[in-house]
């Protein structure tokens, strides 16, 4: 069976589908549409045709899944899915000599985000791009009149990568879609490349169909950031790698705190709202970790099958334990804060702290003396400097997104889907996180590395 995605939309959101082989009725990009656009000066002629496109996943239902892998009909076994290949192409739809372009960076921090500004920067350099400018702190910066935009060139870019954080700044909230696309007119503004998560990408969506309302020719391009790896479709997000990597170095300074101490219990609370991919890549890449707790799988802390009895039996049997929970688990046991940030996300309550106070009480109860130690890196993770492999996606995926640009398609993102980098719509990668799959067999390997048994 075949599963057609929506399409993939052009700066004018009104263009023809291609007839296609695929059974897809895929829309082309604008320059299918209006004629008169011009030939890419890249040198070298590996141009990726607008018809091609990329398998990705043929999937049989009738055994597990691996982590995160979805069924999109349930009665089907076999589903195919097919997406837009990304990469330069031969015709392009912006003038270079006459675009300006805009970069902007919103919500958290996350390894990588330097990098991505970089690449982005070279790429238009390379294409002929004279105006590069990037909108300081978020979307705040399109209507706070005390931020100034940012000229980027090769120059100012060249070593960004080698520190974290964001050359240009982050923020939460700011304007609405409408002002931000007067803001856009104002400066006269051709391509922006939006780079954040979930609620970033609403807003760039809503951007894009803004932009098609008012006929503006404006491409928006995403390169999702979720340091947490919960997008849709996506073999995984920048930061991500990083992120793991450095989570490891957590666990093992809370291993080795733990394992020094008498009856050491280590805590370490690791990124992950919805989703528990980083607590279990990092349980698993550490091989350190006793018990493993993610928002995808429930879990009790008191009772014959709590964790607080399993890490009594450890610490009885082993003499130290070490958890790690990501920050989004158990948040039912948790009383809700009811308070939301500037963009609105809820705060989640704190449940790092939650499980040190009661597994303080539920010892001091059995007079068993232990000694917890609980560390969140959140903040030194988040602003880490990509490692190796990201560092490598981020050029790609940056790269990518202004070939987007160039093909004039608007309202997508990037990302590597099976091993293959690709455009996507919008809103099919936002409409919910990308959850782990309690079934699925990295969850079981992440189990039988652990030790630890059901908690319910
Ligand atoms: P993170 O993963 O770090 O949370 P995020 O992109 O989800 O990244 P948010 O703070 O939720 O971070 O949102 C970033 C920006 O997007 C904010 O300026 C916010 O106002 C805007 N935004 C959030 N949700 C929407 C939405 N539904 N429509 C339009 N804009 C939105
Ligand atoms: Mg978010």
């Amino acid at each position: 069976k075949r599963f057609n995605l929506p399409h993939i939309t052009d700066v004018f959101g009104d263009a023809v589908p291609i007839p296609s082989t695929f059974c897809l009725k895929m829309r082309s990009p604008v320059s299918d549409v209006f004629p008169g656009v011009y030939p890419s000066d890249e040198e070298w002629h590996g141009y990726i045709n607008n018809n091609d496109r990329v398998l990705l996943k043929v999937i049989n239902y009738s055994s597990p899944t691996s982590a995160g892998a979805e069924c999109i009909d349930p009665n089907c076994t076999w589903v195919e899915q097919w997406v837009h290949r990304a990469g330069p192409r031969e015709k392009i739809y912006f003038k270079p000599e006459e675009v300006k372009a805009a970069i902007v960076t919103c919500g958290g921090l996350c390894p990588g985000l330097n990098d991505v500004i970089r690449q982005i920067v070279i790429t238009l350099e390379i294409y002929g791009v004279k105006k590069i400018v990037g909108i300081p702190f978020g979307y705040r910066g399109f209507s706070d009149k005390e931020l100034t935009e940012m000229p980027l060139s090769r120059k100012v870019v060249q070593n960004i990568h080698l520190s974290g954080g964001s050359l240009l700044g982050v923020s939460r909230g700011g304007p609405g879609i409408g002002e931000i696309v007067d803001s856009l007119q104002e400066r006269g503004i051709d391509m922006l490349f939006v780079l954040g998560g979930n609620g970033t990408h609403a807003g760039a969506n809503a951007i894009h169909n803004e932009c098609r309302k008012r006929r503006l020719k404006v491409a928006v391009v995403g390169v999702p950031k979720t340091i947490d790896n919960d997008i849709l479709l996506m073999d995984k997000t920048f930061g991500f790698d990083t992120a793991v990597e450095e989570a490891q170095r957590a666990i093992n300074s809370a291993y080795i705190e733990a394992h020094s101490a008498y009856h050491g219990v280590g805590v370490v609370k690791l990124m992950g709202r919805s989703s528990g991919f980083i607590a279990m890549h990092a349980a698993l890449a550490s091989g350190q970790i006793d018990v493993c707790l993610v928002p995808e799988v429930p879990f009790q802390l008191h009772g014959p099958h709590g964790v607080l009895r399993h890490l009594k039996y450890l610490i009885e049997t082993k003499g130290s334990a070490v958890v790690c929970v990501a920050e989004g688990a158990g948040q039912n046991l948790l009383q809700k804060t009811n308070a939301t940030d500037a963009s609105g996300n809820i705060v989640l309550s704190d449940i790092g702290v939650y499980i040190q106070q009661e597994m303080k009480k539920y010892f001091k109860e059995l007079s068993t003396p232990v000694d917890v130690k609980y560390i969140d890196p959140t903040y030194m993770i988040r602003a880490c400097r990509a490692n190796a492999s990201d560092g490598i996606l981020c050029t790609v995926l940056g790269q990518n997104a202004v070939h987007g640009a160039f093909a004039g398609y608007s309202g997508i993102t990037v990302g590597i889907c099976n091993t293959h980098y690709v455009y996507l719509p919008i809103p099919e990668v936002i409409s919910h996180p990308r959850i782990l799959d309690p079934n699925s067999r990295m969850w079981h390997r992440c189990l039988t590395s652990t030790g630890q048994p059901d908690f319910i």
